[in-house]
C-alpha cells in the first residue's frame, strides 16, 4: 500500500533549473512562469495550470533566458512569446519583447 502524502521530505526539496543560468535550485527560490495568451507571465504563487518554467527572479537570468530563447523552449511554445509582463514584474523597461520572435532559430 502506498499511502504517502505529497510532502517534501527533509533534505529532499524539489529542484528546478533556472531557464536563464541553468543552475538547479530549490523550487521555492525560483519564480514560476507560465504562458498566458501569447505572453509569459509570472506565477509567484504557482497557482496557474499548465506547463511552467522556472527562473531566478533576477534581471540577469531573465536576460540570459531571453537571449537564448530559453522561454519558448522551456514552455514548449511554438512561436514567440511576449516577455513584457515578466519584464515589468522584474522591474525592467523591456524593449526587446517585440524582437524576441523575429530572430531566426538557428538550432
Ligand atoms: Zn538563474
Amino acid at each position: 500500500m502506498i499511502a504517502r502524502a505529497e510532502q517534501p521530505e527533509p533534505g529532499k526539496k524539489p529542484l528546478r533549473s533556472c531557464v536563464g543560468c541553468k543552475v538547479r535550485e530549490a523550487k521555492s527560490s525560483l519564480l514560476r512562469l507560465v504562458v498566458a495568451g501569447d505572453g509569459i507571465v509570472p506565477d509567484p504563487h504557482a497557482r496557474q495550470p499548465g506547463r511552467g518554467a522556472y527562473l531566478h527572479p533576477s534581471l540577469e537570468c531573465f536576460e540570459l533566458a531571453q537571449r537564448r530563447r530559453a522561454f519558448s523552449r522551456a514552455l514548449r511554445a511554438p512561436g514567440s512569446l511576449s516577455t513584457a509582463s515578466l519584464a515589468s514584474y522584474l522591474g525592467t523597461q523591456d524593449t526587446t519583447g517585440n524582437l524576441y520572435g523575429k530572430q531566426v532559430e538557428k538550432l
